[in-house]
């Protein structure tokens, strides 16, 4: 079997590998039990919660495991 790509960081052209999961929701696009997924590496993570925190739209940051 060929590896899938590899998950990546979604800040704009970073290609790091991804660390974390920031589970997301906006209330005026989704319903409320939905989630929106972005990868972040270690150094985006904050830039990238904080995006969506400021908004309101930040519901969990949980690790994402799939790099060994
Ligand atoms: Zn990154």
């Amino acid at each position: 079997m060929i590896e899938e790509l590899p998950a990546q960081c979604s800040a704009k052209g970073c290609r790091a590998g991804a660390v974390w999961a920031l589970r997301w929701n906006n209330p005026k696009l989704h319903a409320p039990d939905y989630r929106k997924t972005w990868l972040a590496c270690d150094q985006h993570r904050e830039s990238l919660g904080g995006f969506l925190e400021v908004r309101g739209f930040l519901r969990e940051v949980t690790p994402f495991g799939a790099i060994s």
